[in-house]
């Protein structure tokens, strides 16, 4: 019998990383619903059809990551696909003449820096895996063409998440660890909106192609609807 792999999704309460945990869910992956807020991701878990557990983790909080790795070793040794989703889009009003410290480094803690932290935390249990990637949740917004003066923090901790998944892929390759960034697009969530242009069945669409059948070849790439996209 083939074992079952195991996914984490990061900030999957709802939104893009809702669908993901259904596909893989569905797919047949043992996923673990990781949420900030405890109710939302217990909630959310118990409507996910299939082997979907929930793991309590602020991806902006290193305490919180530690608990929740050190909570996810009491019940696997292995994870085999970690999906850094969770992210916030908080620039409403401040473009970057504007923008303040305190702004930046909000936004830059959960979609740029929990990233790598939460990537560090999970990386003994990545390494146990006979083939891992680590997948991040970019944006249009993050790429070179894609930065807008109007919504600086999250461009730029978009740009940030880009360059760490370059960096993660080369200190990860050794280890046969593939990292890999994607954009789902402009989705209609919480965050993309009600008139944006897909559902979140779309969205969710590349970063589960990538966990099923994503390639080392393919490592250290940014990605837009199964295809290699320029970063
Ligand atoms: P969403 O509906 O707003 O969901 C964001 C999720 O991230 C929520 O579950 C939220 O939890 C969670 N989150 C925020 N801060 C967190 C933290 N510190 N720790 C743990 N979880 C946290 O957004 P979405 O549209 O699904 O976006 C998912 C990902 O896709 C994000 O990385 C986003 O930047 C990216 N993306 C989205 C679009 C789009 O058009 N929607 C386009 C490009 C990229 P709470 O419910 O507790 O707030």
């Amino acid at each position: 019998m083939s074992e079952k792999r195991i996914a984490m999704v990061t900030g999957a309460n709802k939104g893009i990383g809702l669908e993901i945990v259904r596909q893989l869910a569905a797919g047949g992956f043992q996923v673990f619903l990781s949420a900030r807020n405890e109710l939302k991701g217990k909630k959310a878990a118990a409507e996910v059809r299939g082997d979907v557990s929930f793991l309590q983790m602020d991806v902006a909080d290193d305490e919180s990551i530690l608990n929740a790795a050190r909570e996810y070793g009491n019940l696997n040794e292995r994870l085999d696909v970690l999906i850094n989703n969770a992210g916030i889009y908080i620039d409403a009003d401040a473009g970057i003449l504007a923008v303040s410290r305190d702004r930046l480094m909000e936004t830059f803690q959960t979609n740029a820096f929990g990233a790598i932290r939460v990537t560090q935390a999970f990386l003994p249990f990545l390494k146990k895996s006979r083939e891992a990637c680590v997948i991040n949740l970019s944006s249009g917004y993050g790429e070179i063409g894609g930065l807008t003066s109007e919504v600086p923090s999250y461009c730029l901790s978009k740009l940030t998440l880009n360059g760490a998944t370059i960096m993660l892929h080369q200190a990860l390759r050794s280890s046969g660890i593939s990292v890999y960034a994607m954009s789902p697009g402009w989705v209609r969530t919480d965050m993309g909106g009600q008139n944006a242009e897909r559902s979140v069945e779309q969205g969710a669409d590349t970063a589960v192609w990538l966990a099923t059948k994503g390639s080392k070849e393919q490592s250290g790439r940014y990605f837009r609807d199964r295809k290699i996209h320029a970063w």
